[in-house]
């Protein structure tokens, strides 16, 4: 790791110069606030030494470079709800907010994009999107309360990817401060483009370690006026599992398929206070949305999907309202119920090796002394692994996360697959990262990370060792 100076008063007095002393805060409070972000485990905080709010990219850019003047590290924070610590100042320093860069600044409607600085939050970019009859198909669980930004430097993912893909595949380009405090403009809003590396796509999941992106030109989607949602039930992983290569081989081209185990069914309905889940006892829930422009195409892969979901064993096929979709979004917070610290893993495999993975989880998990829970993007392979921690000691629970871990992460490497599939490696996978990633793409990451950051001041200990 780099060595840093501590924050002195010279230090802080130039940061006041630049954005305002109201926007400078070291009072006990505000650093607690900012001391961990969807992370429950103490273990995980750490206290930064000083909490900024720049109003834009300038003010930004000039912070960077009082942070490489003094040496001091910087950490970026969007909404908060990154569940890899990737907002956590790990190695202290400047936590820099994001919340003033908070306006929509143009939505083109003949080019079909939408210009948001990066601190706009995702379900106001998915509103206004909507305001003007477009549809931004940007829709991780947690768009009520993250931001665009962060969406961008996580490469989220969410309920719409199977149909429209991640985060990075709704952009056409990025404005990022650089490590050394350079205001640079990164792609155009363009079908094509062969003009030189993609650089914009570089920035899109670097999690604030190759800069801080400042604004965002999104594409706009027409918004398909017809929709329908239904909940197919299943008793057994396996059927719920062989739903999703049928769909989409039959071209049914689904918004959502999405997947919740019955712990998760069982939980989020007593979490939501929702006493007439559809059997809740024992189902599995899959969950299906279609959208289409004609009402006829609807009621066809309506029957369609009905057929498919019988002939996978489904003991019921049920139209799904707002309250199966509100337990689909609560599966993380509900865990709350059960226990104060829990993990959320996010391995991602090919869609056809997921009924494999899953047989997998479910099987090995039996050797340890953690209750499992999955809730799963079925569509694009990518499985939420939710353990809880329960009365295990630190220790106990540490040791058998980390053996339980390695064991998924050898499984999914082995099948094709990757340990993160839209959460990002932060400071809590870094190692994991680091043991399973090829030497030779490491290497390359890291060569970029020193080109880019020679003083290693954005977000330092996340994603890999630099
Ligand atoms: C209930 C719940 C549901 C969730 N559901 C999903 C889901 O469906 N799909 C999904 O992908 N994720 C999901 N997440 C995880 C999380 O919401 C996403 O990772 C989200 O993209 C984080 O955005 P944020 O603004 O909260 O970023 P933060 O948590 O603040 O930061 C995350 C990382 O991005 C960096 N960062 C933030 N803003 C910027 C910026 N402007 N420039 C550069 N770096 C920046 C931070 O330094 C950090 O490394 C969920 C989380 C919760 C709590």
């Amino acid at each position: 790791m780099a060595k840093y100076n501590t924050v002195s008063e010279e230090f802080l007095e130039e940061l006041r110069a630049v954005v305002g002393d109201e926007y400078v805060r070291t009072d006990a409070v505000t650093l607690d606030t900012y001391k961990t972000d969807e992370e429950k485990d103490e273990r995980c905080f750490h206290l930064p030494d000083v909490v900024i709010s720049p109003a834009d990219a300038q003010e930004i850019a000039a912070v960077v470079k009082l942070c490489n003047k003094y040496l001091v590290p910087l950490t970026v924070r969007g909404g908060g709800t990154g569940i890899t610590d990737g907002a956590i100042a790990v190695c202290g320093g400047v936590v820099l907010l994001m919340e003033r860069l908070d306006k929509i600044i143009e939505i083109n409607k003949e080019g079909m994009y939408l210009v948001a600085q990066a601190g706009v939050r995702t379900i106001d970019i998915q509103k206004a999107a909507n305001e003007q009859g477009f549809l931004y198909a940007g829709d991780p669980c947690s768009a009520e309360s993250c931001q665009i930004g962060g969406n961008m430097a996580t490469n989220a993912g969410g309920n719409k990817a199977v149909r429209y893909g991640v985060t990075r595949n709704q952009v056409y380009a990025v404005q990022i401060v650089t490590p050394t405090g350079e205001i640079v403009d990164l792609g155009a809003p363009l079908k094509k483009c062969s003009t030189g590396y993609c650089m914009e796509q570089l920035v899109i999941g670097s999690e604030g370690t190759l800069g801080i992106i400042t604004q965002v030109t999104l594409k706009l989607q027409p918004l398909p006026p017809y929709r329908l949602d239904l909940l197919a039930v299943f008793t057994y992983p396996v059927q719920a599992m062989s739903v999703v290569p049928k769909i989409i081989k039959a071209g049914i081209n689904p918004t959502s398929i999405e997947y919740m185990d019955n712990a998760n069914v069982r939980t989020t309905s007593r979490f939501l206070e929702f006493s007439g889940a559809p059997h809740a006892d024992e189902g599995i829930y899959v969950i299906v949305t279609v959208e289409t422009f004609n009402e006829d195409e609807l009621d066809m892969k309506m029957e369609q999907l009905d057929a498919i979901c019988e002939e996978c064993g489904a003991i019921d096929v049920l139209e799904a309202d707002d309250r199966i979709w509100a337990m689909r979004r609560n599966c993380l917070e509900s865990v709350s119920l059960i226990s104060k610290v829990c993990t959320t893993d996010d391995v991602v495999v090919p869609v056809d090796k997921m009924s494999d993975m899953v047989k997998f989880i479910i099987e090995t998990v039996k050797k340890y002394p953690f209750p499992l829970r999955i809730n799963a993007h079925i569509g694009d392979g990518n499985l939420h692994i939710v353990l809880c921690k329960l009365d295990l000691s630190d220790e106990e629970w540490e040791s058998n996360l980390r053996r339980f871990t390695q064991e998924v992460y050898t499984y999914a490497y082995a099948h094709g697959g990757r340990l993160a599939g839209e959460h990002g490696i932060g400071a809590k996978k870094r190692e994991f990262l680091e043991e399973f990633t090829p030497a030779g793409e490491l290497e390359l990451m890291r060569k970029i990370k020193r080109a880019w950051d020679p003083n290693l001041i954005l977000n330092p200990g996340k994603v890999f060792n630099a």
